[in-house]
């Protein structure tokens, strides 16, 4: 309930004003409250809508060229703000500063590569119209949707949303902007810096609050809505957004799997898991929670990355490569994970049970997870991994596709990589490497199953923010009228003779 501001949010770094109701942002690593945001309700949202709907006839009347101006502008703002941008991240995730600095760094990779695309992609091109309608001109082109509303969480506060707020802006759409009530003070920051380089205009917006503040974005009537966050709220964000008939692109959670070949690097592959199950204390959507290895390495495996891990630890120091858990209660997840596959049989080589604090979750890897348990079923999203044996790669293929989730994954293999990465039924796949692919501005990003549907970066994340325009133009009088009550019986001879022609032999691709 918003209770006394008429309108405070779209929210700026200057606070709220008074009267207004709030929220705290705290520190997960100390409790500390780092940042105090208005909490917007429906009006405040619609009017944020409103105000971006007025801007969308400013930006996407700018061409191409105009708005990658502007969005390249912004891109070397944050690049020169980096420091400052990653302690804020730090205060309000809790992650390392160095990874803090990682996600902005794709994060600005990918703006630069929205806008330097956009025209390319999303401008229009010419299209054969075929010999039925040889006379016309064809040509496509992809036109913006309005406003975009854009949800997201906290586990990557900048990379994450960005993958919607670019591409749509590239696109030549407004965005109305609610981050996760764990970092709303990196949404912030964001719309600030882009208002400040477009003189004001409130091209990208931030409303702050809780749930309730992302379900008045779903049903305020934005042209389309991009969520990131867990599968149960992307289902209500999909089910509040039937109402209005509103798109929605649902980036949810992953159970991601590494695959280890009996001919791989084991050591590169421990390393691999050990940094996609572990960074960002594992709180990663396309972050490794399962590994399995090919038997006849397992025991090499489990021994190398068991002596990797050594010295790992979470910490609120500046020396401890692992942070806190963001999210309170996602302790009490990971605990429970880590209980039922130890009551289950499963043996953990490194932490186990005891390693799950208050606030810090200390590296925990598990072997021999029966695969009932909710450490193999579930999204734990903590510094945890379940490392099983596997006859072969068909049953590695086979134990990793039983899932619900299909976002991404990893292969560790000499020979075979691209013939196992094709077998897994997920949106990416990094040979030899993890999460690799999120680097790569040209490359879509998104999953199947319960990971969600629509995709964000590359060519497919533009085209997501726009609708596709086709348009056929006269150029001469056609030699055989078809569209028409004037057509003759002759015309239509004449269509039978050239479909036959065309379609009517035998011949295939293969000749
Ligand atoms: P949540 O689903 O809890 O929240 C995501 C966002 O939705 C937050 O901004 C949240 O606001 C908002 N929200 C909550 N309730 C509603 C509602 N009823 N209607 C509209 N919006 C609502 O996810 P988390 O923030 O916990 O993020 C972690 C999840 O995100 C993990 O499952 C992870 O795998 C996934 N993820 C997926 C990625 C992908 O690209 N596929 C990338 C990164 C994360 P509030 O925080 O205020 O409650």
């Amino acid at each position: 309930m918003s209770t006394t501001h008429p309108n405070p949010p779209a929210t700026s770094a200057s606070g709220p004003a008074d009267g207004v109701e709030t929220f705290e942002s705290l520190d997960p690593a100390t409790g500390d409250v780092v940042g105090v945001h208005p909490v917007a309700g429906p009006e405040d949202v619609a009017l944020a809508v409103e105000r971006a709907r007025e801007a969308a006839v400013w930006w996407s009347a700018l061409s191409f060229e105009e708005r990658a101006e502007h969005l390249l502008t912004w891109r070397s703002v944050i690049t020169r703000r980096i420091a400052q941008r990653a302690a804020l991240s730090r205060s309000e995730t809790g992650k390392p500063t160095a990874d803090a600095q990682l996600e902005i760094a794709l994060a600005i990779d990918h703006v630069a590569w929205a806008a330097k695309h956009a025209k390319k992609v999303l401008g229009p091109k010419r299209v054969s119209p075929g010999l039925v309608m040889a006379n016309q001109a064809a040509s496509v082109e992809y036109k913006p949707l309005g406003v975009v509303g854009v949800i997201g969480p906290w586990n990557y506060p900048v990379f994450t949303p960005m993958g919607s707020i670019a591409y749509a802006l590239a696109a030549g759409n407004t965005v109305v902007f609610k981050p996760s009530e764990y970092t709303p003070g990196v949404g912030v920051w964001l719309a600030d810096t882009l208002t400040e380089v477009v003189g004001g205009i409130p091209v990208l917006q931030t409303v702050t609050g809780l749930g309730p503040t992302g379900a008045a974005l779903c049903t305020s009537g934005v042209d389309k809505l991009a969520f990131t966050g867990s599968t149960a709220t992307g289902k209500k964000v999909m089910a509040a957004c039937a109402e209005r008939l509103t798109p929605v692109i649902i980036e949810a959670g992953g159970k991601d799997s590494l695959i280890v070949d009996e001919d791989a690097d084991l050591a590169k592959a421990a390393e691999a898991a050990l940094w996609g199950g572990m960074a960002n204390a594992g709180q990663t959507c396309i972050g490794t929670e399962r590994v399995y290895v090919h038997e006849k390495v397992f025991d090499a495996f489990v021994s190398e990355i068991t002596e990797q891990a050594r010295g790992l630890r979470a910490g609120g120091d500046d020396a401890a490569k692992i942070g806190p858990i963001t999210m309170p209660s996602q302790v009490d997840v990971i605990r429970g994970h880590v209980q039922d596959a130890v009551d289950r049989g499963a043996t953990a080589v490194v932490g186990g049970p005891d390693a799950v604090g208050e606030r810090f979750v200390q590296p925990t890897i598990l072997t021999h997870v029966p695969e009932d348990s909710t450490a193999i079923t579930e999204e734990t999203f903590g510094p945890t991994l379940a490392v099983n044996p596997v006859r072969d790669m068909d049953e590695a293929v086979r134990l990793t596709n039983a899932g619900k989730y299909g976002l991404a994954g990893a292969v560790f293999s000499r020979k075979r990589g691209m013939e196992v990465a094709r077998q897994i039924r997920s949106g990416m796949t990094s040979i030899n490497g993890v999460i690799t692919f999120a680097g790569v501005p040209g490359l879509p990003f998104g999953g199947v199953g319960d990971s969600g549907f629509g995709r964000i970066h590359g060519p497919d994340g533009l085209k997501e923010f726009t609708y596709a325009k086709a348009i056929t133009r006269q150029r001469f009088s056609p030699p055989l009228t078809l569209t028409s009550f004037a057509r003759t019986a002759k015309d239509e001879k004449g269509l039978a003779t050239i479909v036959t022609l065309l379609h009517g032999g035998k011949k295939t691709l293969r000749g």
